[in-house]
Formats: C-alpha cells, structure tokens, sequence
C-alpha cells in the first residue's frame, strides 16, 4: 500500500508512487525540476536530489537539525500521530493573522469541544518560519492538522513554494500529526529524499471551487491520491446543486482508505453535517455562529448539540426539509430536539434543493433518507412525484410529508389542513395562549361539530397552504372565499371545492369588499425580510372577527398587529407549524407520540423575548 510507507534503518519514511495532474506554471517554475512534472515517474523520483526543491539556506540548516534528531530515534521514540477512538472527528480552522492572536485562538479552538485543530499557517501575516514554527506546533493542546495553503489552491500564501514545503516538511519533522498537502503539489513533497515521519499523517488535498466534477472524476482523483502516498484523502468542491451533494456522498460511501469529503456552499452543506453518518475521517466546523467562513458551515454547537454528530451511525434514520430557501425553517430545530428527547436515532437537515424530481432521483437509493418534509416551492411536485397519496392530500392538492416506502418509493402525506384548521377553530372558540397540542389536533378531526361551522371564512393565497385552508375550513362546513393575487388560481380552487366556495378578486380583497368571520393569510407575504408588507390594509383586517396568518417568522406579522390594533383576534402561523410537525412526527417515527410542549417551546425560545404569542390575546 503506497500510503504505508516503508521501514528503513530504524526511522520512519514514505514513498511517493505517481504524480497528480500538471502543476500550475508558476508553481513549476519554483522548482529545480528540468522535467515537465506530469511525466514524473517512480524512477524520477527515485533520483532524489535532481527532483528535489530549492529549500531556503536559514530552513535548510533547521531542517537538517530536525532530521538529525528523528534519525538518531528509534521507531518507537518517533513522534506519533494522537490517535482518537471516535471515528469521525470535528476539527475547527484557526484563522488569525498575527502569531499573538493565532495562539490565542489555537486555546480558543482547544476549549470549543473541537477534536482537531486545522492550523492554517497561510492566514498569518507575520510568520517566520524560524521563529514561530515550533512555538504554534507547542501551544498547540490537540491534535491539529498544519495547512499552508498558497494562493492558486484557494489559500493565502503567495510567496515561494519551496518554501511553503519546507515549511511542511518542517513541522511534520518537529511532530505534527497531520499535514495538508496540495495534491498538486505531493511529488515536490514526497521527493525531498522520499522522507516524511510515519507517524505525520499526510493529507492529500484536492479543491475545486467551482464545481463538483463527475463522479468518475472524483473516483479516479481518491485512487490517484491514495497512490500518490495520501494517509487521508482530502477532497472539496462546490456544490452548485443539491445533486453534488450525492457525488460527494457517494464518494464517502465507497471510500477505500481515511477520506475527508467536503460539498462548498449552502446546497452541499448535508455532506458536513452527515460526514459522521457515512464514515467522513472528520468535518469542519466554525467556533461560533459568526465565525463561519464558508456558506454551509456548521458551528461546532449545531453540529454536535442540533445535528447530534457525535452520535450518527450507520444505523441512524435521516430526515430533512426540503425547500428552496431553506434556511430560515426551524423544521431542523423542532424535529432534532424531537427526536432526541426521546431518544430517537434520527437526524433531520435542511435540504436546499432547486428540482425536486432531480433530488429524489439522486438520492434514490439512499434508503436511510426515510421521510422528509415539503415547503415552498415544491408542494405540488411532491404531489406529482409521490408513487402514492394519501387521498386528503390528492384533493387538497399539495404534498409536505414524503415517507419512504419498502420499495424505495414515497408516499405523500398532508399535515398542514388540520394543524392550520385546528389552531383558527382555537381562535374562533376564544381558546387563548397554549399549544395546538397533539390531543388538540387529533380531536379536532373526531369533532363532528366545529366552530367554524356556517362561518364564512376569507382565505387569502391559493397554493399548497391556501388549498389545505380552503379544504379544512370546507370540511367542516365553513363558507370559503378565495382571493389569489393570480385569479385564475383562486378561480380554480373554489371549482375545486364545488358549493362551499367562491373566489373574489384581489382589488374585491384589499378594498375590503369582501366580509366574513374569518381572514386566513396563506401568502408569504410580511415573512421575514419583508415583515412591514400586508395582505390587506388595516381597516380590512379591522372587519373581521379572527385573523390568522400562516406565517410564523416573524410569530407577529404586520397582518395580526393590524388585526389586534382594529379588534380582532390574531391566531399566528406557528400553532399550524408546531401542528403540522406533531403529525409529521408521527409519520417519520411510525407512530410515536412527539413531545409537544417541548417541539413549541423550542420554536418559541429561538424566536427570542419578542415572541410572545398573538394566539387569542388582544
Ligand atoms: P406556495 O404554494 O408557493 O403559494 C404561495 C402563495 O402566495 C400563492 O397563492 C401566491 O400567489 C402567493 N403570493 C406569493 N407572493 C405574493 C405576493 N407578493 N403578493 C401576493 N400573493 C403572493 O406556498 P405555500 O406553501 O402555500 O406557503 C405560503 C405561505 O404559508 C408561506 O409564507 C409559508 O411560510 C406559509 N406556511 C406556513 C405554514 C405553517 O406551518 N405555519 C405551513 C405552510 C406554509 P400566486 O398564485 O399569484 O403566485
């Protein structure tokens, strides 16, 4: 195996077996290679000195100093690589730019729960080697990987590249347990005299900022890593799609020594929370919310507390939402806490996905992906792509629940019509404060007289939400309205729902020609970023009796300040999404019953002291 190494006279070397792809030119040109470096070959490197790179005379000495040392051990003096039991690490990047801070924050890294550091030497403005080298490596109280990373690799080094390696070199000579290494730039390291310490584990590394490349692509670059004398091998790329994801995860399924797979950015962030699910060496994490460098970064909080990273398995279930955007929901943060107080081997994720059907099929034959939840815009798609669906959900006309099935298949649920349903029957009945708690929501459908009855009821929006309000409220004899700011869809909804409802116009809407009981917003109009924007101006929320706003973030929309400021009792969006969780709980755990309180209170407390509850308080 090239990434063994082998054994000579008592220390401890490695040899590097291929060459990776062309360097860069000016990369090249640093060296005192005669040879084009694409045709190195084993017998090239064999040559040793002729291959070997311009170290700098004050490195050099040090160098020698260091290798005199390691020389005179013995196998079993030689400084060795930490080792940790766990098998998938979290390791978090120091980032400063000045030694003194750098120290400061390796301590910071230490105390933060991370297991390895990433010492990213090229972020440093003021490091000489000489001086500094040996005093981060001692500070250093964990195990930490040593990256130097130059310019054309997405790094902050531009000075030259022998140097860069020597540096390398260096600290694996002084004891690092890992070193990154550029792949591009492994037989330049390798070819110093073949001589790196067994006991520094070296990393390949591999970076595409652009794409994801083919996954033929990625597999022939693992081999050729591997190959090229990589311990761990390292890859990064750029997920443009969600469908990258799957690339990289798929590398990681099939890996064939230590891998580290990385997807970039927001669509490929599921490949750093579910590295420890599918055998990733390790995953990077940001110190703190703030301190994420990258889209798609976990903080070492989420990773470990909200996406339970420590204890991912192969055996654990996986969920997840998918939308498009994704990042606002707290579907990740109600389901996670869900599952884990009662201890539920599950783990659920934001899926930011453009094509659904593209998604499903990607991920086909994932089959721990058990069940996942759908949002704007992909609730009629789920419809059209569920091999089944339950009929509530074919007559509503809108899919946000998709279990898996034995046969790899989905079948599509809808959760929202009742938990939306249940929270406005709250309001009109004058129940105040509380949860739609799961009692609440089962019953509410046993309920053979609701107090929606012969109310008319004015719902506003007729996609996925609009179409499950306006069904409830028909189905438990509610008169529907329907305004859509695209009439033909409003026009179609209540042809749907036959006798029971009409359709108005928006201009019939918002100059407030249109009366009733009940005013259901299932628009995103007023959702965050844009909370000063309102369906209907004050004086038409003023009219009715209860308004209830589908949207929950912000929990207090313009709409129900308007409402509660004219006299009518506000009933907000997140008694429907606590609702419509409880159910979808159920689905994804095959019945069992969700901790309710806890799944709302959680929901309230991230929302802040600014959440208190619209629901029937004037
Ligand atoms: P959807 O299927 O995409 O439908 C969006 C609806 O909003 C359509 O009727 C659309 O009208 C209308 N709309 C969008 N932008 C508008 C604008 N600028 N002016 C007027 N109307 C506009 O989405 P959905 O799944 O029904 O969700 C709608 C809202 O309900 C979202 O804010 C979502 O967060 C919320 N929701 C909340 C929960 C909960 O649990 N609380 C559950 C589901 C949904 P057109 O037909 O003319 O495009």
């Amino acid at each position: 195996m090239a990434q063994l190494g082998m054994q000579r006279a008592g220390r401890c070397v490695r040899r590097c077996h291929t060459a990776p792809g062309p360097l860069p030119l000016p990369l090249q040109s640093q060296f005192l290679t005669p040879f084009n470096c694409s045709a190195v070959t084993r017998k090239d490197l064999r040559l040793g000195k002729q291959f070997m790179y311009a170290i700098p005379c004050h490195l050099t000495h040090r160098l020698s100093e260091t290798k005199l040392r390691i020389s005179s051990m013995t196998a079993e003096q030689a400084p060795v690589a930490p080792e940790i039991s766990t098998p998938s690490y979290i390791c978090t990047s120091v980032t400063a730019t000045t030694v003194e801070t750098f120290l400061a924050e390796i301590q910071e890294a230490a105390a933060s729960g991370v297991d390895i550091i990433e010492l990213r030497l090229d972020f440093l403005t003021d490091f000489d080697p000489e001086q500094h080298l040996q005093q981060i490596l001692a500070s250093c109280p964990l195990p930490y990987i040593v990256t130097y990373r130059p310019v054309w690799e997405g790094g902050k080094y531009d000075g030259p590249e022998p140097e860069r390696l020597a540096v390398l070199k260096m600290a694996a000579l002084l004891g690092a347990p890992y070193v990154d290494v550029e792949f591009k730039a492994s037989p330049y390291f390798f070819a110093d005299q073949h001589e790196v310490p067994l006991s520094t584990k070296v990393i390949l590394s591999y970076h595409d900022f652009q794409q994801t490349p083919e996954p033929a692509v990625l597999e022939r670059l693992a081999a050729a890593m591997l190959d090229a004398g990589a311990d761990i091998v390292k890859l990064a790329a750029m997920a443009n799609d969600i469908t990258d994801a799957a690339r990289m995860l798929d590398l990681l399924r099939q890996k064939k020594c230590p891998m580290i797979a990385l997807s970039m950015g927001e669509k490929g962030q599921i490949v750093r929370l579910l590295a420890a699910k599918y055998g990733g060496y390790l995953t990077f994490a940001a110190m703190s919310p703030e301190r994420a460098s990258a889209p798609g970064q976990p903080d070492i909080g989420k990773l470990a507390g909200l996406y339970n990273y420590r204890r991912q398995g192969s055996g654990t279930k996986l969920y997840g939402i998918i939308g498009n955007p994704v990042s606002h929901s707290k579907s990740p943060l109600i389901h996670n806490t869900a599952f884990q107080h009662i201890g539920f081997d599950g783990v659920y994720v934001p899926l930011l996905v453009d094509d659904l059907e593209h998604f499903l099929t990607a991920f086909k034959d994932y089959s721990d992906f058990a069940g996942f939840s759908v949002t704007i815009p992909h609730k009629e798609a789920a419809l059209r792509l569920a091999s089944e669906v339950d009929p509530v959900a074919r007559q509503i006309g809108a899919v946000n629940t998709l279990i898996r099935q034995p046969d790899g298949s989905f079948k599509g649920y809808n959760t929202d019509w009742l938990a939306a349903i249940s929270a406005i029957e709250r309001g009109v009945a004058g129940l105040s404060g509380g949860i739609a708690s799961a009692a609440t929501v089962a019953s509410s459908a046993a309920e053979s007289e609701s107090p929606l009855k012969g109310k008319t009821v004015v719902i506003i929006g007729a996609g996925g939400a609009g179409r499950a309000l306006a069904f409830g409220a028909a189905t438990k004899g509610a008169r529907v309205v329907i305004a859509n700011r695209s009439q033909e869809r409003a026009d179609q909804l209540a042809a749907a729902l036959g006798t029971s409802a009409t359709s108005c116009s928006w201009e019939d809407l918002v100059l407030g020609r249109v009366t009733g009981d009940v005013l259901a917003n299932s628009t995103s109009l007023g959702m965050t970023p844009h909370v000063e924007e309102s369906p209907v101006p004050p004086q038409v929320a003023a009219q009715f009796k209860v308004v209830f706003d589908a949207v929950y973030n912000p929990l207090w929309t313009r709409l129900l300040l308007d409402a509660r400021a004219g006299g009518a009792t506000p009933v907000d969006g997140l008694q429907m999404f606590v609702g419509q969780a409880l159910e979808q709980f159920r689905l994804f755990t095959g019945g069992a019953e969700p901790p309710a309180e806890l799944m709302e209170q959680t929901v309230l407390d991230s929302m802040g002291t600014a959440a208190t509850r619209p629901v029937g308080g004037k």
